[in-house]
């Protein structure tokens, strides 16, 4: 779909499970299992929805997913799948080759994030976009390059270093107007300054929340990631989010969501915010529903 100068697509980057519990913090599983079945090793179902946006001369990428480089332990314990190959061949799919890509947008640099910009060639991983400027808010870079033990697993070096090694790690300062028209939102509930991106002709809104709100069933407000580092924050910046997401009738799209690409959320009799339609972005933006 087209808006304020912007060719945008969905590009799904690959499957993986995470542990159900952890996806939804304090929320009881008879609960949750109902929108989200565990296995039987209590995971759910996730995906890595990317961004593929078109603008001028700019091909732009919002994450990457998890990429390749990992080994057989790690892609046991998350399950992690490729049903329509990796973002190399989505892309490839989509008429854009690797060199042809001016800018990446990390959301923040966790694995599933930013895994997919780079490559192992003879067991060094090496930046798989070599032309482009790959952006992240130095807030979040500093606080993954800092380990600490709650949320190490979660930050793996050859993601992200070799791209600062090749001088291609732009870091940005709180939120920005990158573009004209796409703006980069920080919150800092899942993790210090993760940026959220929206795109707006100041009539229609595209948002990608990322993190903030990954699945469908996180739009109630005390559905939270145990994996959230400050899940205060989290609460009150989903509810400033959605309520503008509503009143302006935003199409909000998931990046992890398996079963809803895209949702509009609405304010039900009770005065909550709730999921009103769900489609594709494309559905969404022509005003239909799945
Ligand atoms: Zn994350």
């Amino acid at each position: 779909m087209r808006l304020a100068g912007y060719e945008i697509t969905t590009l799904r980057v690959g499957d993986f499970k995470l542990d159900g519990g952890a996806m939804f913090g304090v929320v009881p599983k008879p609960l949750w299992s109902k929108q989200c079945p565990a296995d039987d090793r209590n995971r759910i179902d996730m995906t890595a929805r990317v961004l593929l946006i078109r603008y001028g001369k700019h091909v732009i990428l919002v994450d990457a997913g998890i990429g390749h480089k990992d080994d057989a332990k790690f892609h046991d314990i998350f399950e992690i799948t490729f049903p329509l190959g990796s973002l190399i061949d989505e892309l490839a799919r989509h008429g854009v080759t690797p060199e042809q890509v001016t800018d990446v947008i990390y959301t923040h640099l966790h694995f599933d994030h930013a895994g997919g910009t780079t490559g192992l060639v003879d067991g060094v991983a090496i930046p798989l976009f070599p032309k482009a400027k790959h952006y992240v808010q130095s807030v979040q870079y500093h606080h993954g390059t800092t380990r600490n033990p709650r949320d190490r697993a979660s930050y793996i070096d050859g993601n992200y270093e070799p791209v600062r090694a090749a001088g291609l790690l732009e870091f940005l300062d709180n939120d920005t107007e990158l573009f004209p028209g796409l703006f980069l939102d920080t919150t800092s509930g899942h993790t210090p300054a993760l940026q959220m991106v929206r795109i707006t002709d100041h009539r229609r809104t595209v948002f990608f929340p990322a993190d903030l709100i990954p699945l469908a069933a996180h739009v109630p407000s005390a559905y939270i990631m145990g994996y959230d580092l400050f899940p205060l924050t989290t609460l009150n910046d989903k509810e400033r989010w959605l309520n503008r997401a509503a009143r302006e009738e935003w199409i909000i799209v998931l990046e992890h969501d398996p079963s809803h690409e895209a949702i509009t959320v609405k304010r039900d009799e009770k005065g909550r915010i709730v999921v009103d339609r769900i489609g594709t972005l494309e559905q969404l933006y022509q005003g239909d529903s799945a």
